[in-house]
């Protein structure tokens, strides 16, 4: 089976695991340090804080910026589920914001700026695909409103511009994303007082962790905050130093995928369409596609099956899961709940070649060409 995503794992990451063991000191140590320092500069970042995973970033960030009860965080509906659970673990209401279009399935500041109240707080960007958002327009309209900016930046690992929008951004590393260390996350905060508070948070809220305390040669600390077990492990941070170093390389051949992906798609299936039709800075993280409205995206998804082709939906929207559906009733986002209806994810991983994409692409076609014509004879 062809997979829509894939970690690439090898020697590299088996010998760094195995220098962890022999070292036999497992977590928050030396291997945690330099990968919060070279993922840091993979950003042009100062610092960064490594985490137990991006749920876990996104939790830190919020708690870090005194985000509470009463308070209204904006969030797109067109994502992940940790996107919104995080405003509730802090005890604040997501309010869910339509995309700008199908072709742009990005949170719209028209639609953002009409859900705003005296409660907003903040809005979580997720950069959906790895396609970045509008870091100006963005920045213009929380400067206006005082709103702290998030990003979600699951989709888009190894970008400059990631991490400069406003407060802090989320990363994760779990093991279909860009890249991996199983689980994981990181916390990139460019003001070292916020960064200081959740680097804290990550560890209890203990004034010093077990490695410091070794260094120093004192026993004492203290609990100043009330924190979490968000911690990283050494062997994960192994892992992450190793795939740190392919992601600009993985990146470049997921684009490269991509604009192939885009010449095969309009050749062999212009009905089909593909968002993010303007050029756009991406991390390429995942290759969703558009199918027409007349097709039935069950029997497109089960063609591509039987040929030995996975694909899944990006997303089921937030609003209409049943959790969400049950706290906030009545939300209606047409344009996310026509994109949710007609999303299917291509597979994209940097193993994938040319002929594959080709393979894919003409089994697409033929799944909907072949509805097309079924539906005119009927
Ligand atoms: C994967 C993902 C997350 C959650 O990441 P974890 O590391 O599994 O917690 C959050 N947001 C988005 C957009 C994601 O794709």
């Amino acid at each position: 089976m062809l997979l829509v995503s894939a970690p690439i794992l090898g020697v590299p990451e088996k010998t760094a695991l195995s220098k962890v063991i022999d070292s036999s000191w497992l977590t928050m140590g030396e291997q945690v340090q330099a990968f919060e320092e070279a993922f840091a500069k993979a950003h042009d970042a100062e610092d960064c804080v490594a985490v137990s995973s991006c749920t876990a970033a996104l939790h830190l960030i919020l708690h870090g910026l005194g985000i509470g009860p009463g308070d209204e965080v904006l969030v797109p509906s067109m994502t992940f589920v940790a996107t919104a659970n995080a405003v509730l673990y802090v005890g604040a209401t997501p309010v869910f914001v339509d995309i700008e279009s199908v072709d742009v399935p990005l949170m719209s500041i028209a639609e953002a700026e009409a859900r705003c109240t005296e409660r907003t707080k903040a809005v979580i960007l997720v950069h959906f695909a790895g396609y970045l958002a509008n870091r100006e327009e963005w920045q213009r309209f929380a400067q206006a409103r005082g709103l702290h900016i998030i990003e979600d930046a699951a989709h888009a690992p190894g970008l400059k511009e990631v991490g400069t929008y406003g407060a802090a951004a989320a990363f994760s590393f779990y093991g279909n994303k860009n890249m991996t260390t199983a689980e994981g996350g990181a916390v990139i905060a460019r003001d070292p007082e916020l960064r200081e508070k959740i680097r804290q948070a990550r560890g209890h809220g203990m004034t010093t962790g077990t490695r410091q305390r070794l260094n120093s040669r004192t026993a004492q600390y203290d609990v100043t905050m009330l924190g979490f077990n968000y911690r990283m492990d050494e062997m994960r941070a192994a892992i992450g130093l190793v795939q740190l170093q392919n992601l600009q390389e993985w990146n470049e051949i997921r684009r490269i995928l991509v604009m192939l992906y885009r010449r095969l798609v309009a050749k062999h299936c212009p009905a089909v369409t593909i968002p993010f039709h303007e050029p756009r800075t991406s991390a390429y993280h995942i290759m969703p596609v558009l199918l027409p409205r007349y097709v039935n995206r069950q029997d497109v998804v089960d063609a591509l099956r039987t040929e030995g082709i996975q694909t899944t939906i990006h997303y089921p929207p937030l609003h209409e899961m049943t959790l969400y559906r049950e706290l906030f009733p009545g939300i209606h986002l047409p344009r996310t709940e026509d994109f949710a209806q007609r999303e299917l994810t291509l597979p994209l991983h940097p193993q994938i070649t040319a002929p594959v994409v080709e393979a894919v692409v003409v089994a697409l076609a033929a799944a909907v060409n072949g509805r097309a014509q079924a539906g005119t004879a009927a």
